[in-house]
């Protein structure tokens, strides 16, 4: 593990990065260019972030300019290709999207180590308030030892969706649905897909189920959108259902709940304000289509960290606002098919339309 201290030891850095996600990490690791960078994280390091641990290509393919991914974090199946699977109606549709399979916890603390030195990283640090004009931004700290006041030229806000960065700039934070996953044991192999299902009858707030086997569990992941009524029963309600169909699925090990963004407008999408860029899901930067967002945390990571290490002040925000106006469009195009996609008349058509369509319309590819 990477030395992580536990308050800054500067009071001013030419760049703060609030967050050690992936966007936090990669923006980090760019601005370093510009000058002293210092890396905050709220909760205690290696941290350990719910998530189905799933990569995307786009991932994949940031990440290899950086260093490979090690197989040791990479569990089995290795890679898995995405698929829609019409529970009531027994189809299944196979797309040409190929996640890789990784431990998540492992995947965070690996990304930590590609971190040049000269980056100091202090945790638990959390950023309590954010303030700018026009020379500087000065943000307030809470470390373990008290509250402390630091400037930077620019800050980086790449503290998830629940952002105190951007709740700080006075842009309301993504509205946020709830994700219930079960880790349960596999008493035998099942199908090596991230099998996205969706079944009718659950209720109206209910959005799909994905089930995709991690060494020798399974990860059962239910999406509730804002509105859900006892997410809690209509989990075991849909393990059960899935236990029936596949006796493999032996008992839950582990059951853990979490918040995710739920984007459904172009506004919810901010590159930031003045000084201030927002990346990764502070950003609002996401699949809205999938909650895919490590890919999105990457791409924006590096941008920001690029724009700054290549563009004074002010500047930096115009030019990381152009770089990531594809990420933008794509998350846009992703909303035009989102009413599709989710009515069930979209669900139904699926089982229809042809795997290269498909494959276009969900991942762009
Ligand atoms: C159940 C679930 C399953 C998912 N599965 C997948 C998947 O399989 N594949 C995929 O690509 N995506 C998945 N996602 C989404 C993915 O986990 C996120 O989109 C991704 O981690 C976002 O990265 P980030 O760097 O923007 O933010 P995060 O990874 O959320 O990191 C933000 C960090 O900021 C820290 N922080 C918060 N507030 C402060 C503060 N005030 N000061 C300092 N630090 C702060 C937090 O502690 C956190 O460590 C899933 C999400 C959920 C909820």
């Amino acid at each position: 593990m990477r030395p992580v201290s536990t308050a800054p030891s500067s009071s001013h850095y030419k760049t703060i990065v609030a967050g050690a996600g992936p966007a936090g990490i990669l923006a980090a690791y760019h601005a370093a260019a510009a000058g002293p960078t210092l890396l905050v994280e709220a909760r205690l390091m290696p941290r350990y972030k719910k998530c189905g641990g799933m990569l995307h290509q786009d991932t994949r393919q940031t990440l290899a300019q950086y260093a490979p991914i090690p197989d040791d974090i990479v569990l089995e199946p290795r890679t898995v290709l995405f698929r829609f699977h019409d529970w009531d109606r027994k189809v299944k549709k196979v797309t040409s999207l190929e996640l890789l399979n990784v431990d998540r916890a492992l995947f965070d603390e690996w990304l930590v180590g590609i971190l040049p030195e000269s980056i100091e990283v202090a945790a638990p640090c959390k950023i309590q308030s954010v303030t700018q004009d026009a020379e500087k931004v000065t943000v307030t700290l809470r470390t373990s030892q008290g509250e402390t006041e630091l400037t930077c030229d620019h800050l980086v806000g790449a503290d998830g969706g629940r952002s105190r960065v951007r709740r700080e700039l006075g842009i309301p934070n993504t509205a946020q649905y709830v994700t219930i996953q079960d880790f349960v044991r596999l008493e035998g192999p099942i199908e090596p897909y991230f099998d996205c299902i969706y079944m009718r009858g659950i209720g109206k707030e209910y959005a799909y189920t994905y089930i995709v086997p991690k060494g020798d569990v399974a990860d059962i992941g239910c999406v509730y959108y804002p509105g859900s009524k006892q997410p809690w029963q209509m989990q075991d309600q849909i393990v059960r259902a899935l236990r029936d169909a596949m006796p493999q699925l032996g008992e839950t090990v582990k059951r853990e709940a979490s918040t995710a963004l739920y984007v459904r407008s172009v506004n919810d999408v901010v590159p930031g304000q003045g000084r201030i860029l927002l990346t990764g899901e502070a950003g609002g930067f996401l699949s809205p289509t999938s909650g895919e967002g490590i890919s999105y945390a990457v791409r924006t990571g590096r941008l920001a960290g690029m724009a700054i290490a290549e563009h004074d002040s002010v500047d930096a925000l115009t030019a990381y606002t152009k770089a990531t106006s594809d990420i933008r469009a794509d998350i846009g195009r992703k909303f035009r098919w989102l009413p599709v996609m989710e009515s069930p008349a979209g669900k139904y058509l699926a089982g229809f339309v042809p795997r290269r369509i498909v494959s276009k319309i969900t991942h762009g590819l």
